[in-house]
């Protein structure tokens, strides 16, 4: 788990806690406990100091101090009114804290340490009894209570826990499936959404399209301009054909400066209508790049997906009318045959 995450959990158990114990005071006073009333009260002033810590960035010093809190608590509850008080049971929600939040070399040992105190209560209660015992009836309501707010804890840690999963497996997916400049799905995505668009077109019998686009001259771009502002005009460029697709379209960055799409339901003629307007789109394009303007264009390949053809085949016969536009002066749309190279489309 991040860091942030772990201590902003611990700065909201910090307060929760702190609120609880500051609520069982009166409790304690009427049941009888004055002790407990006053142990709550030193409670109240150690989450607050805890609170105060985790504010400043002492992380540790936090931790040592709600440690320290909730193990003298859990004793000196469980000693004054007895075992059966339930207090013991606030010490097991170390356990995943614990785990949690330390090295894989440290977890094992800490553990084994809170284990050896917790029989070691075990064993002092058993010995000395209850040193300052309750009425039988005031001693299963604090029991009731103890056993609620562990119950409560552990719920609100797991849950916790359960939602930081989530969330990484979400950034995981989503780092692992965008390209990080331009925010479009990368290679791994786009075959994966164009595999099952491509089986979908076959059951239903229409036609799918790919279209390659590059632009032209690009490297003069980065060599006068700069990289940054070269990854600027890519990053337009991506917006711009984002806008101009439909939302069926599979929009993907191919390599550097080449952009693919997948265009379902579209034979040649209507993937060439749309790679004709894109052409158009970008090159009336005005790009702001700090003070300067940039105008660019970029070159297309067409190809309608054929029986024979699986994804590969069909990039690369999008591939060779693309290498077409290049030949033929750039700016320009091409569209492969359905069996050889690239026909000039229009340009
Ligand atoms: P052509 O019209 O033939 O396509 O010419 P070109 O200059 O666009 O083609 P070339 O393949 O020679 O150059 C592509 C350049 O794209 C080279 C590389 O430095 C640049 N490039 C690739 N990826 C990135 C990127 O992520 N950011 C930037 N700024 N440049 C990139
Ligand atoms: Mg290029
Ligand atoms: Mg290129």
């Amino acid at each position: 788990m991040a860091g942030g995450a772990y201590w902003a959990m611990m700065k909201r158990i910090v307060i929760v806690a702190g609120l609880i114990d500051a609520a069982w005071i009166p409790m304690y006073a009427v049941i009888g406990a004055p002790f407990l009333a006053a142990l709550s009260g030193v409670s109240v002033l150690a989450y607050a100091a805890a609170y105060w810590l985790i504010g400043q960035r002492r992380n540790k010093a936090a931790a040592v101090l709600v440690w320290a809190e909730v193990m003298l608590h859990a004793a000196l509850g469980s000693l004054l009114i007895g075992w059966d008080s339930g207090f013991h049971y606030f010490l097991l929600i170390f356990i995943p804290a614990l785990v949690v939040g330390s090295s894989r070399r440290w977890a094992v040992p800490l553990v084994g340490l809170l284990l050896t105190f917790y029989l070691g209560l075990y064993a002092a209660c058993q010995a000395l009894g209850p040193l300052s015992p309750l009425q039988p009836w005031a001693l299963q309501l604090a029991y009731g209570v103890n056993v609620l707010l562990v119950f409560g804890m552990f719920y609100a840690m797991a849950a916790f826990y359960r939602a930081t999963v989530i969330q990484a497996e979400r950034r995981l997916l989503a780092a692992a499936t965008t390209d990080p400049l331009t925010g479009l799905a990368n290679r791994a995505a786009f075959h994966q959404r164009a595999q099952s668009e491509l089986a979908q077109g076959r059951r239903r019998g229409e036609p799918v399209s790919l279209m390659l686009a590059d632009v032209d001259f690009f490297k003069r771009i980065n060599d006068e301009l700069g990289h940054e502002a070269g990854d600027l005009v890519l990053v337009s460029l991506a917006d711009l054909m984002r806008q101009t697709l439909r939302e069926v379209d599979v929009l993907a960055r191919w390599g550097g400066e080449e952009f693919l799409v997948l265009l379902p339901s579209a034979d040649v003629s209507k993937a060439t209508a749309v790679a004709e307007r894109l052409r158009q789109a970008v090159a009336d394009a005005r790009i702001d790049i700090g003070a300067r303007t940039v105008q660019v264009t970029m070159s297309f390949g067409v190809a309608q997906v054929q029986e024979h053809h699986d994804l590969q085949l069909a990039t690369q016969s999008a591939d060779q009318a693309l290498y077409g536009s290049k030949r033929d002066g750039r700016n320009r749309v091409s569209c492969a045959s359905p069996t050889a190279g690239a026909q000039p489309a229009l340009a």
